[in-house]
């Protein structure tokens, strides 16, 4: 049998880490199996569907490179089918027509709450052999089985029984003609042939309920796993108070997919104590039954180490690919200057988001006309003008534009006048950068070009003069 699993998700809103999260683990799952992925957009909701969350749900999925095989089926293309086998349901006896009116539930309702019982619909017409006129207004519900109780094994929360006497007559089809979200999902799972169903754990209540329509159906039962949910920080259930939960806010905020996946497949999952799985790893060794029970807490510190990690190890030209897209959000013009790979390189001990990175490294693509305002104070003193008279000169001789090249002429000129490096350093470093911090400053130096550099210096001589005049 062929794994096939599914990520399922409605269309009210952005891709957010925990859809994320279940998306990831039903991926893995097929993956490791060289099973099958497939995309159902769930857009019954016909007024909290729309386009733009759609559109935002594909975004997601391809910036982290979860691939399907399948799809996006919608479901809003399959209203027919569903309504053939509602159809096919009441032929069978296995479902009926519902005419309870909004007041006679509500009324029901009130009556069970105040007895201290669970709301269900008490089967009124199922029983009553009440005759409606053809076109009265009614809903369909499905015939729950009233005897015996529902076995499911969940990969994660193992052995789950519910009574049938726990569920009522679920409502398949709305009074409008709509079909339902727990009817369509067994069609969808059913049709799709899906062995895997992975999803929310606020979806486990539904489980029982669909089963008893796999039946009805006559179709074969998926196995299921419901992931636990994620909280934030605090222990709350997550949500944008904890900061970001798009999956794209995490592009925005600089981090990359590779660091959000190796965190979430850890938030709820582990092998061992390993922390850092790269994709292939991910796959050879995801199961579904290592999905851990108890609630997630998200720990932004830890996905910032991770992001950093990856920003170390990862292939610099590849990082150079993400960092692009920054460089571009924030205006940079990356035409002219070095290769992104370069400051990469200079810049992955320094930074834990590849959006600092594009800020930090501004200077590197663009010619500013002031120096921060301290740095300056500090280290752009009429002290400082031999030092870095003696550097641009020695700078202005050198050829072979390197790091290696760079430092030694920094070194020569240090010594020539007797100054510790750092008398040296922090003028040149604030002339050349316009701030106090930077990475080592003969690998910035070596990424800009001489003449900038020499540019800098004189900019930053005449910014002493003036100062010494004033
Ligand atoms: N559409 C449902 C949701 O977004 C998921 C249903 C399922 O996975 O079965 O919560």
């Amino acid at each position: 049998m062929t794994v096939k699993t599914r990520f399922a998700p409605s269309p009210t809103g952005f891709l957010h880490v925990g859809g994320a999260r279940t998306a990831l683990y039903s991926w893995l799952y097929a993956r490791h199996h060289q099973g099958e992925f497939v995309l159902r957009i769930e857009d019954t909701d016909l007024e909290r569907s729309t386009q733009e969350a759609i559109d935002a749900i594909i975004e997601g999925m391809n910036w982290l490179g979860l691939n399907w095989d399948e799809g996006p089926y919608y479901q809003t293309q399959r209203f027919d089918r569903y309504n053939a086998l509602i159809d096919q349901l009441q032929n069978e006896d296995k479902a009926y027509k519902c005419y309870c009116s909004r007041e006679r539930l509500d009324a029901l309702r009130e009556q069970q709450m105040a007895a201290g019982e669970k709301p269900r619909y008490d089967g009124h017409c199922r029983h009553s052999g009440e005759q409606h006129a053809a076109d009265a207004p009614c809903v369909i519900r499905f015939k729950n089985p009233t005897a015996g109780s529902v076995v499911f094994v969940d990969h994660v929360r193992g052995r789950i029984e519910t009574g049938n006497d726990q569920l009522d007559d679920l409502i398949i089809r709305r009074t409008d003609g709509a079909p339902t979200y727990n009817f369509c999902v067994v069609v969808d799972d059913w049709d799709m042939e899906i062995t895997h169903v992975v999803r929310g754990e606020d979806h486990i209540n539904n489980t029982p309920r669909q089963i008893n329509i796999y039946h009805a159906l006559g179709a074969p039962v998926p196995e299921f796993a419901h992931v636990s949910m994620i909280l934030g920080d605090d222990g709350a259930k997550l949500s944008k108070r904890h900061g970001a939960v798009s999956v794209m806010q995490y592009r925005d905020d600089g981090y990359l997919p590779q660091a959000l996946l190796n965190y979430l497949v850890r938030l709820g999952w582990s092998h061992g104590d390993q922390e850092i799985f790269s994709r292939e790893e991910m796959i050879s060794l995801f199961s579904l039954d290592a999905i851990g029970k108890s609630a997630s807490a998200f720990n932004t510190d830890k996905l910032l180490w991770l992001n950093q990690h990856y920003i170390k190890t990862s292939p610099p030209t590849e990082v150079a690919e993400y960092l692009s897209w920054h460089m571009q959000d924030q205006g940079i013009d990356i035409t002219q200057g070095p290769a992104l790979a370069d400051v990469v390189t200079l810049y992955a001990e320094r930074c834990h988001t590849l959006k600092e990175m594009a800020e930090q490294s501004r200077y590197l693509f663009e010619d500013f006309s002031v120096f921060e305002e301290a740095a300056a104070k500090k280290h752009l003193r009429p002290v400082a003008a031999e030092a870095l008279g003696l550097v641009r000169s020695k700078l202005a001789e050198l050829n072979d534009w390197q790091a290696s090249g760079i430092h030694e002429q920094i070194n020569a000129a240090a010594a020539e006048l007797d100054l510790g490096m750092g008398k040296v350093g922090m003028p040149l470093r604030v002339a050349v950068t316009g701030t106090g911090q930077s990475p080592g400053i003969d690998g910035v130096i070596a990424l800009l070009s001489k003449e900038q550099t020499l540019a800098r210096i004189d900019m930053a001589l005449a910014f002493i003069s003036e100062r010494a005049n004033a």
